[in-house]
């Protein structure tokens, strides 16, 4: 079956060290482009109707039966309901494990959160609130589990172009980031650009 013709599309290119919002519809399709290749993408959701249910990686995780996201799973809300399903991957490598970069995770391991753009503050001030703290899905984040159960943050395997395409199922209101973490491998030791892409399937096709 060819891809469905967008009837319309919405652009959005996110610069560096910042974050925006994106208001959906059930059954519309996002593609979120790593523009340059080795940037992680912190995607988090919360329900149009109910901002109190947000996405979950822990609920993801388990209703998934998996600690890797592949093409076929669905993203869950805190409420075990379905919020996204990935259609489309052209990397493969996801974290579903940290939560987003803050001033105090800058000073645990670099003694320099005062002033940090952070994705917290970046995805807080896209939705308008303050949530304390928000573990998201981190898009092309390449964390690796070691035999003795270690991990380590290892540079990105998504290369420029490199994008995921996700079908929402339910209105939402999403929030990216392009992580602004440039003092470990997360980023490639740099913040990049990211864009997302929406776009609305013709009627006969949805
Ligand atoms: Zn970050």
């Amino acid at each position: 079956m060819p891809a469905p013709a967008p009837s319309s599309d919405r652009r959005v290119t996110i610069p560096p060290f910042s974050g925006d919002v994106i208001e959906m519809l059930p059954g519309q399709i996002l593609t979120i482009i790593d523009d340059e290749g080795g940037q992680v993408v912190d995607f988090f959701a919360e329900s149009a109707a109910d901002p109190d249910e947000v996405l979950s990686s822990g609920v993801t995780i388990d209703c998934n039966e998996s600690l890797r996201l592949n093409v076929g799973h669905t993203l869950y809300s805190d409420r075990y309901r379905p919020m996204f399903e990935l259609v489309e991957d052209t990397v493969g490598e996801h974290d579903l494990f940290h939560p987003c970069c803050r001033p105090e995770m800058y000073d645990h391991f670099y003694d320099n959160g005062a002033g940090h753009p952070s994705c917290l503050n970046n995805l807080n001030t896209a939705l308008g609130r303050e949530r304390s703290a928000i573990t998201p899905v981190n898009l092309f984040m390449h964390t690796v589990i070691h035999p003795d159960m270690t991990i380590s943050v290892e540079e990105p395997l998504s290369k420029a172009g490199d994008h995921v395409t996700l079908v929402a199922r339910m209105p939402l209101r999403v929030a990216l980031a392009a992580c602004s973490v440039t003092e470990s491998k997360c980023n490639s030791g740099r913040s990049t650009s990211i864009t997302a892409i929406v776009s609305t399937p013709t009627a006969d096709e949805s």
